[in-house]
């Protein structure tokens, strides 16, 4: 049995407005390197290893929010960290092994696990900057196709600002019926042979009897509505930690014990758990350099349409992009303000994005230590893009930013990042 805080803890977390609001933030700022603002950090996770698990449900998954006034409970459409590190609490509790629970959780990263189907090359979330036809949305062939919008906004947003701007305004239309285009979310796999598809999250519904907590009987007239992850194939999810061989052993033994989420007392929860293979998309510095190239080759495309001769060289400098795989919670200094824009500290410098695409979002959470929900706090929403320009080119520095991730709770699975998403370099419709 769980007690009632622990319960409450396996739903720590969840995003509110994940559809409340569809706006896309677009801003750029001057390139130079401002000298104040940092990176929060939470204490850093010490040497260890890169495991990859692979989840497959076996019983409805509800990954959310507790509400306490609606009658309706809706899934994540991914499993955050905080939740596994829940379903670990719970194994302790169990076993009556709490004392060194809260060192045991600072020596291990447990990332999100998102949805894959079995077979794929890899999954992502959808960049905010991927675009389809309005009229026939999705991937070639079913749809009219889907492309990332990030290169050429982002060329010209340097060419805007540069002293030559250019003379047509920025717009694109489907290639095969001259549609406009509109934004494409969610989750995107790569198959063996390198072909995209959507992936559709099977869904369940179900009315239950809400249970008085004190009279361990059914509510008269109380219902509410289940949204949970269907256990179908070939639908897993997959993710990955860092951290000491033993501690991971027994997350995944408490993981396949416990269950994960939410109503795991009433056959909710359940998953087999499996090492995985890492996701295949190319290594880091080949997604860079592509992304470099294609940068240059746009900007001489487009400085093509700029009336000035000769047309401005593009600013000098290694260009990445931060990816977010999952909310991130930024501020603007430690204790400052909230932000939708992160800052970055690499290798002692301070960096500023040049250009973002982002979406607010608002994040809540559950701490255990304390029994009391976090206060719900301002997040970028996943599949937000932060252009950065660098003069140096440190590959460690951007892979040790990959795996410790950005912002504020990276140990409950917030600012979990890719750099340079594979899917920024489909500019032409896929
Ligand atoms: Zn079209």
């Amino acid at each position: 049995m769980r007690s009632a805080a622990i319960e409450r803890a396996g739903w720590a977390g969840s995003e509110a407005g994940r559809s409340g609001s569809s706006w896309t933030e677009v801003r750029f700022r001057t390139m130079t390197f401002a000298d104040s603002g940092s990176l929060f950090r939470e204490e850093a996770v010490t040497a260890r290893s890169t495991t990859w698990l692979r989840l497959k449900p076996r019983s409805p998954l509800l990954i959310g929010r507790l509400k306490a006034d609606s009658a309706y409970l809706t899934t994540l459409p991914y499993i955050p960290g905080r939740i596994l590190r829940g379903a670990w609490a719970e194994y302790r509790r169990i076993q009556n092994q709490l004392q060194t629970l809260a060192s045991d959780a600072r020596r291990i990263q447990i990332w999100n696990f998102h949805p894959a189907p079995a077979g794929a090359r890899y999954s992502l979330p959808l960049p905010l900057s991927a675009w389809t036809c309005k009229s026939y949305p999705g991937f070639r062939p079913g749809g009219h196709g889907v492309l990332d919008s990030l290169i050429p906004r982002l060329a010209y947003a340097l060419l805007e600002r540069s002293n030559a701007p250019p003379s047509l305004p920025f717009q694109t239309v489907c290639d095969l019926c001259k549609a406009r285009t509109t934004p494409l979310g969610g989750y995107y796999a790569c198959d063996p042979e390198g072909r995209f598809e959507r992936i559709r999250i099977p869904l369940q519904f179900q009315t239950k009897i809400a249970m008085s907590r004190r009279r361990r009987a059914a509510m008269e007239g109380m219902l509410y509505q289940v949204t949970a992850i269907a256990p179908h194939e070939p639908l897993t999810l997959i993710g990955c930690m860092h951290g000491p061989a033993d501690l991971i052993r027994e997350l995944r033994e408490a993981i396949a014990r416990v269950g994960i989420g939410a109503l795991t007392r009433r056959g909710y929860g359940e998953v087999e758990v499996e090492e995985a293979q890492p996701p295949a998309y190319p290594p880091l510095q080949e997604r860079v350099e592509r992304f470099n190239r294609l940068l240059r080759d746009l900007w001489k495309d487009l400085s093509r349409l700029v009336p000035a001769n000769p047309p401005p060289e593009l600013p000098a400098g290694l260009y990445f992009t931060v990816d977010l795989l999952a909310p991130g919670i930024f501020r603007e200094e430690p204790l400052g303000s909230p932000t939708l824009v992160p800052t970055l500290r690499l290798a002692g410098q301070v960096l500023r994005p040049i250009f973002w695409i982002t979406r607010p979002l608002l994040v809540s959470g559950w701490s255990t230590a304390w029994g009391l929900p976090k206060p719900i706090a301002l997040a970028a929403a996943p599949g937000s893009s932060y252009v950065f320009c660098w003069e140096q080119t440190n590959w460690e520095a951007l892979e040790a930013l990959e795996q410790d991730g950005i912002g504020e709770r990276t140990d409950e699975g917030f600012g979990e990042l890719l750099i340079c998403h594979p899917f920024h370099t489909e500019v032409e419709p896929v």
